[in-house]
């Protein structure tokens, strides 16, 4: 779904709209005040994404940016998906290993 948060300059109420891809550029209005003068806010959206979703979505043929690996919740997301389309069981020390990296304690552990 595509869902935008919204907060309004004028009153700074924070609401969520739905967008949808043919109505981009479409004037945005606070269900508070009826202001039009808007900000849009960074989705908290793809923050209640399951993992399942995500995996779901990655792309594996597709080029990663930096941005992608900026997000810590995508680390090792790509692998497990790319084994999951191969066929192999990267088995739970695989898991840790992602869980470390995620947390940062991977780090610790390599500073060593
Ligand atoms: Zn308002």
């Amino acid at each position: 779904m595509p869902l935008f948060e919204y907060e309004c300059l004028a009153c700074h109420a924070r609401f969520t709209e739905i967008v949808l891809p043919w109505e981009k550029g479409k004037t945005i209005q606070c269900p508070r005040c009826q202001g039009t003068r808007v900000k849009k806010l960074v989705s908290r959206f793809s923050y209640h994404q399951s993992e399942q979703d995500r995996l779901e979505k990655i792309d594996t043929r597709a080029p990663r940016d930096e941005s992608y690996y900026r997000d810590d919740r995508n680390i090792g997301l790509w692998a497990k998906k790319r084994a999951k389309e191969l066929g192999v069981d990267l088995g739970p020390k695989f898991e840790e290993v992602v869980e470390k990296a995620r947390s940062g304690k991977i780090l610790d552990e390599y500073d060593k």
